[in-house]
């Protein structure tokens, strides 16, 4: 068995009050003693007196009768005798108790020559010669004191029970308040001790004991202490001292996560790496004290600029990472290196100086330009020494595909916006046909971009940049005005009124200003509202659809309407069918295609049943073939475009399209 403090304090307490009774057992057998020794000198000296009395004035054994009034005054003032007796050798002659009528037997009795102390529970009698003298002839006689028993025993006998129950319960008692006590203010508090000094878990409230208390709050100190310094040794380990930024071991360390994670979730995410250009040449000209305060005015200025950034991290003396991983194209990404560029350039004033300095980022794109961190830090750092190779102040991608990938899309956005300038865009038209009748009912505008090198561009290649780079909006304001100009033109100098469809992206349908604009060159052209309809597509609808149902709502109650363009290839919910305000549903030109499918045809005919149903237009996009028409005719698709009437035309090309087509209407 282990000795715990709790069984050694019983143990203590145990062996404490054995100790205790020990002495107080000797004690008492000593008082006892001390008693029986009274009790035997009384009896003695009683004895003897009576019987030098007796001795002295006693003269004849006929004459005992005369002393016994003096036996019994003896016997019965002193409470230990029961009573005295004369005898002569087997005779009792007198007696103060008439009971009596034998010699008491020899071991029963103590002779009070012999000088031992008796052991009084045993002795019946003490016994004493009286030796008197008859005609000068020594007589002997002998007389006993009987002892009362009861009274003797009473006075030295121990009261065992009794003596239990005051000896013994007692300490029973106080042993287990003893223990209850000790228990309580010292062992469970060391327990508890014990465990905050093993596990820290929870803290043990206040102790009672001064000392334990001291420890407790001492540890306490301690605990607090250590974690503060831990979190601080923690943030020393992650942080840069000097710029506050996260530092080499933090970025390993959030950059193997940000990989994890986006492996998992099939991200990109963009590592720079950013060197300061003359950097060195501050330090040595202005010393190292401006060169630290500089670094941490740039740290600050990063901060700021790239507040989307998770990672902010100074690599080396004047070498920083940040890492973005929410963008929406390289453009973007292009942009931001710009912006922090241009402010690192920009003038700086440290301490009255003021000071000139550039940067070099080369950028690596995960997971094109590596899986790991180290691969991709290496990389970026590369592609920052080919940005410093073509001059500094640049920024570079790892891969030259990427890099020309980028330069040409900056080139292309930087030409569209001359382009737009110079009047380089200009709007075909495609019919929309009655597809019973085919009778032109009403064009869709569709931009191109006449290049002066690179001859016409595709609206698939410039649309999606003019989205990213937000010319989108100037050029949709340019579309709009032209394409109602060019309506009203039509319908006042030609004679020719057709419905005029105009694609609007979701950028610049979010736009605020659109609805104003929408309105001016409403206003402008003098076109009809009425005759004006604006294709959107699902993802204008999906992307924050409470906000801009009013709008679309407006726009609709001015008289304007909307085809749902594209439809089919993207949600294709009917919820918004409903909730939106949809007047004409454009069916994508793949799925014309795939007509003469099982599935091709099902999902056409539903479409068409259900727009019907919803009393919605149905337009079926990229008809190509008679049978194609044959087909939509056959299932009620009332209007379709698509090359099989005529591929979009320039406006002058249109027109007379379209008059040899309305000749050709009416012959039949
Ligand atoms: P979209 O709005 O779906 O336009 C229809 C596209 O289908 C046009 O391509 C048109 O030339 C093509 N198309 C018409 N009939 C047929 C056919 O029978 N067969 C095939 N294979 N294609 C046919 P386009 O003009 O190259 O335009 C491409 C996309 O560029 C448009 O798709 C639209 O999303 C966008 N876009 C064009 N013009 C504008 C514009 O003015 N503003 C905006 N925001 N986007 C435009
Ligand atoms: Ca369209
Ligand atoms: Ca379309």
């Amino acid at each position: 068995m282990k000795l715990t403090i709790r069984n050694y304090l019983l143990l203590l307490i145990g062996i404490s009050i054995l100790v205790f009774n020990l002495f107080f057992w000797y004690g008492m057998s000593q008082q006892q003693k001390k008693t029986a020794e009274v009790f035997d000198q009384n009896l003695r000296a009683t004895l003897s007196e009576v019987a030098y009395l007796l001795s002295k004035d006693l003269k004849d054994p006929q004459q005992v009768a005369y002393f016994k009034a003096y036996l019994e005054r003896i016997a019965a003032t002193n409470d230990a005798i029961d009573a005295l007796v004369l005898t002569q050798g087997s005779h009792v002659l007198l007696s103060t108790d008439p009971s009596v009528e034998r010699v008491p037997k020899r071991d029963e009795v103590i002779l009070i020559s012999d000088r031992r102390l008796p052991d009084l529970s045993r002795v019946r009698a003490y016994e004493a010669e009286v030796r008197y003298f008859a005609d000068t002839a020594p007589r002997y006689l002998r007389l006993y004191a009987l002892l009362d028993k009861d009274y003797i025993h009473g006075r030295i006998q121990i009261d065992y029970s009794r003596l239990l129950l005051q000896l013994g319960l007692p300490p029973v008692l106080i042993l287990l308040l003893l223990w209850w006590l000790l228990n309580r203010s010292l062992s469970r508090p060391l327990e508890a001790l014990r465990q905050f000094a093993y596990y820290q878990s929870y803290t043990p409230r206040m102790f009672w004991l001064r000392e334990l208390e001291a420890i407790r709050s001492s540890m306490l100190q301690t605990y607090q202490r250590l974690e503060k310094e831990k979190a601080e040794l923690y943030k020393l380990s992650t942080t840069d001292s000097l710029s506050g930024l996260a530092n080499r071991n933090s970025l390993d360390q959030r950059l193997s996560w940000l990989i994890s994670d986006a492996s998992r979730n099939k991200q990109e995410f963009a590592v720079f790496f950013l060197d300061l250009d003359n950097f060195k040449s501050v330090n040595d000209s202005q010393g190292h004290k401006i060169g630290d305060q500089l670094l941490v005015m740039v740290a600050e200025q990063l901060r700021e600029v790239i507040r989307n950034s998770d990672i902010i991290a100074r690599v080396g003396g004047d070498e920083f990472v940040f890492v973005l991983n929410s963008y929406h194209s390289h453009l973007e990404l292009t942009r931001i290196a710009d912006r922090v560029l241009e402010r690192l350039s920009k003038p700086w004033v440290v301490e009255g100086y003021q000071l000139f300095i550039s940067g070099s980022i080369g950028i690596s794109l995960y997971p094109k330009d590596g899986s790991d961190s180290v691969t991709l830090l290496k990389n970026a750092d590369i592609a920052m020494y080919q940005a410093k190779k073509r001059g500094r102040n640049q920024y570079a991608y790892f891969t030259e595909e990427v890099n020309r990938e980028i330069q040409q899309e900056i080139q292309l956005s930087k030409e569209m916006r001359q382009g737009l300038e110079q009047g380089e865009f200009e709007l075909h038209y495609q019919p929309q046909t009655d597809s019973f009748s085919g009778d032109i009912v009403g064009v869709e505008a569709l931009v191109r971009w006449n290049h002066p090198s690179r001859g016409l561009v595709s609206p698939d290649r410039f649309i999606p940049l003019a989205e990213r780079t937000g010319l989108i909006i100037e050029l949709g304001n340019w579309i709009l005005r032209e394409a109602l100009r060019q309506q009203v033109q039509w319908r006042d100098e030609e004679h020719v009124d057709l419905a005029m469809s105009i694609n609007i992206s979701a950028m610049q349908f979010h736009d605020d200003h659109f609805e104003k604009r929408l309105d001016q060159a409403l206003e402008e052209s003098g076109a009809d509202a009425e005759r004006v309809h604006l294709e959107i597509t699902e993802s204008l609808l999906m992307q924050h659809a409470e906000l801009y149902l009013d709008r679309l709502q407006r726009i609709h109650r001015r008289g304007l309407r909307f085809s749902l363009d594209d439809f089919g290839t993207g949600y294709s919910s009917l919820a918004y069918l409903k909730t939106f305000p949809i007047d004409v549903l454009k069916i994508d030109r793949m799925f014309i295609r795939d007509y003469d499918t099982v599935s091709g045809a099902i999902f056409l005919e539903t479409i068409v049943k259900m727009a019907h149903t919803l009393q919605l237009e149905v337009i079926c996009e990229g008809v190509e073939t008679a049978e194609q028409l044959d087909y939509l005719v056959r299932i009620g698709c009332e209007h379709y475009q698509g090359y099989y009437c005529s591929r979009p035309l320039p406006a002058g090309e249109f027109l007379s399209f379209l008059r040899k087509q309305r000749l050709r209407v009416v012959e039949n």
